[in-house]
């Protein structure tokens, strides 16, 4: 039986239908008695009620967490957290409420609680994005790790079924590069085969139905597993083709990374089949790019950059973006090659790898 609670590098992960109904049992643990709740402008309901479940101990709601994790917006809450002596974060969204957190705890060393409501994944790495004038820039310190973590399917029964599609895909995109990544471990790689497994069997029935939260939480396990994945090995082509594409042409986070993830993935398939062997199989097929793709297309993913308002024009700008920040890759990234990924991820076309 899958267990329901974890403790693994530092951190508390807990899985379980109506686990937001146990914060306090968490506060307690921290000693937390002033505990600043976090969520997005869309999801004050659910910060609200969780409010509710945490009475006293509540020291306020700040519900401006925002894409990117903006300083100014991070500079804005830490001031309202030290202003109602906040002792504990409780942050209730997906990955930019956590990134609030999280950029909060680098700058007052406060304890987080994640209750993340998408499957991005950000609750389990100690990795920190954050915008300001205009420019991302992505730091690692073991001090925005949330020390706990509450997975609550009823939670993400709640995501839209196409959020729900490419958010799942976004945390595939974790595993699937840690499979080649230069730094991979035999553990690294077992985790990441477990979270690809997690979404190839919880996701399809997710989409018939929502609310199968058995199904859910296997979602969840896969989100979990994807995400420490991310934090423990370096990723490349993939996730850094995205973060030009979302920093540079502000495309939206989760979908980017739907519609880049089986080209990337395809360009690497050249350079080490047998690494991604694991994608193929466990998604079936011997091609994995296809493999991919199949699975999002099946899955009612976006398929084509040009649905997300990115004009034609735009990939000789992305390409060369891209080739100015080099890193490493298993396999060289040519201007010739990237401009026909983002042709393929552009137009919608299946990769043939
Ligand atoms: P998000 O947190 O931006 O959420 C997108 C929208 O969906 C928001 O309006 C949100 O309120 C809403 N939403 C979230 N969960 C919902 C639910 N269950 N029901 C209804 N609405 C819901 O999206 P995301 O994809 O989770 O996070 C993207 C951000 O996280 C990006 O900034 C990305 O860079 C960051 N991220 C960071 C890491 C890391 O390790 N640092 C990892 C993954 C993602």
């Amino acid at each position: 039986m899958a267990l329901s609670t974890i403790s693994i590098n530092g951190q508390k992960v807990r899985f379980g239908v109506g686990l937001r109904d146990d914060i306090c049992t968490e506060l307690t643990a921290l000693r937390s008695n002033k505990a600043l709740i976090l969520s997005t402008p869309q999801q004050v309901d659910m910060a609200m009620e969780l409010a509710t479940t945490v009475g006293d101990r509540a020291a306020g709601v700040f519900t401006r967490a925002t894409m990117h994790t903006p300083v100014d917006v991070t500079e804005e809450a830490v001031e309202h957290a030290l202003s109602v002596n906040a002792d504990s974060i409780v942050s209730i969204g997906g990955g930019s409420t956590i990134g609030l957190g999280k950029a909060i705890a680098l700058r007052t060393d406060l304890p987080q609680v994640a209750i993340p409501t998408t499957y991005a994944g950000s609750e389990a790495t100690p990795i920190l994005g954050q915008t300001e004038d205009g420019i991302k820039t992505t730091l690692t310190d073991q001090k925005v790790l949330p020390r706990v973590i509450l997975y609550d399917p009823e939670l993400v029964a709640s995501l839209p079924p196409a959020m729900t599609v490419t958010s799942a895909l976004n945390a595939m995109a974790h595993a699937a590069e840690a499979l080649y990544a230069k730094d991979r471990t035999d553990e690294t790689t077992e985790l990441a085969i477990d979270g690809l497994k997690a979404f190839a069997e919880g996701l399809p029935t997710v989409v018939g139905n929502p609310n199968d939260l058995k199904a859910r939480e296997e979602t969840q396990r896969g989100a979990w597993a994807c995400g420490t994945v991310l934090g423990l090995v370096g990723m490349a082509l993939h996730h850094k083709l995205c973060h030009t594409l979302g920093g540079s042409f502000n495309l939206p986070h989760a979908e980017t990374h739907a519609i880049i993830l089986p080209h990337a993935i395809a360009y690497n398939a050249v350079g080490v089949p047998e690494l991604l062997e694991p994608v193929s199989n466990i998604l079936g097929g011997s091609k994995p790019g296809q493999a991919l793709w199949n699975f999002a297309k099946s899955m009612g993913a976006p398929m084509a950059l040009k649905d997300l308002g990115l004009s034609k024009a735009d990939l000789d700008r992305a390409t060369e973006i891209a080739l100015n920040n080099p890193y490493w890759n298993p396999q060289p990234v040519t201007a010739d090659g990237l401009r026909a990924l983002l042709q393929n991820a552009w137009a919608g076309t299946a990769p043939s790898v």
